[in-house]
């Protein structure tokens, strides 16, 4: 059926389409409370993708694997028909994404969080200020880094490289969820927790009045930031960031077993 409205031509599907959207267990955390079931039934407008569909559901993109339609692999950008049985399926892991050195960037939120990807020597840019979302889309896009946010407007934004919800509010959780989720390469004591920048051996000599009188007493071993200057020394960590580095290491990164021979 077509009619005129405000002098254009509009199109008014007759019938619209009625699907079926099954979400795994762990994506119905985003749908609304009356839709937290195996399976949940959509009228869609005939025209808008399966893409659009599943994130009108609340179900960011950046957290969709793949959809399949009657068990058959679809893209994004198809539109549904009437009848269809559509099934979500939630990114594996570890996600791969491709076309880049795996790095990060972290909303102003996550502060915590992204000084204990640092400490681990994973890439993992942060503003201390807001600079709005508009921007850190357009970082993202920039510098190829992996959005990390809670935010699931921000998560929605096109020009995004990559993204990921992160799922808890406790940064204790925040981080074994994104360790597993990518499997980063660990590479603790080698990045400024402070600022990113990659970290060098120094000696005491050339550290000179940043270190404390204590501090050269009982130290040998030194770094500093090649980016801000910030000086670090082996032994000196507060207890608490070694327990963050250990269990990270115990979990993520166990030492490699003997091959076998057979
Ligand atoms: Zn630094």
């Amino acid at each position: 059926m077509w009619s005129q409205a405000a002098g254009r031509w509009h199109a008014e599907p007759v019938n619209r389409p009625h699907i079926t959207v099954r979400v795994p267990v762990e994506l119905r955390v985003f749908l609304a409370a009356d839709r937290r079931r195996e399976s949940t039934d959509v009228v869609t407008d005939g025209a808008s993708s399966l893409g659009h569909v599943v994130e009108s559901l609340g179900v960011p993109l950046t957290e969709v694997g793949g959809l399949t339609v009657d068990g058959r692999e679809v893209a994004r950008g198809h539109v549904p028909a009437d009848g269809e049985d559509v099934t979500v399926r939630a990114v594996s892991e570890p996600q791969q994404v491709p076309g880049a050195p795996l790095r990060f960037l972290l909303d102003v939120h996550l502060g915590t969080l992204a000084r204990r990807l640092r400490l681990l020597g994973i890439d993992a840019a942060y503003e201390n200020e807001d600079i709005g979302d508009p921007a850190l889309a357009a970082l993202s896009a920039k510098e190829r880094r992996v959005l990390l946010s809670r935010d699931r407007g921000l998560l929605r934004r096109r020009e995004l490289w990559a993204g990921a919800y992160v799922y808890s509010d406790r940064p204790a959780r925040q981080l074994p969820d994104i360790l597993r989720r990518f499997a980063p390469e660990l590479h603790p004591w080698t990045r400024c927790v402070a600022c990113n920048g990659l970290l060098r051996p120094a000696d005491k000599e050339s550290l000179g009045d940043r270190l404390q009188d204590g501090t050269q007493k009982s130290y040998d071993a030194f770094a500093a930031c090649t980016r801000c200057g910030r000086a670090y020394w082996k032994g000196a960590h507060h207890a608490r960031l070694e327990s963050v580095v250990s269990d990270a290491i115990r979990t993520f990164a166990p030492p490699s077993k003997p091959h076998s021979s057979n």
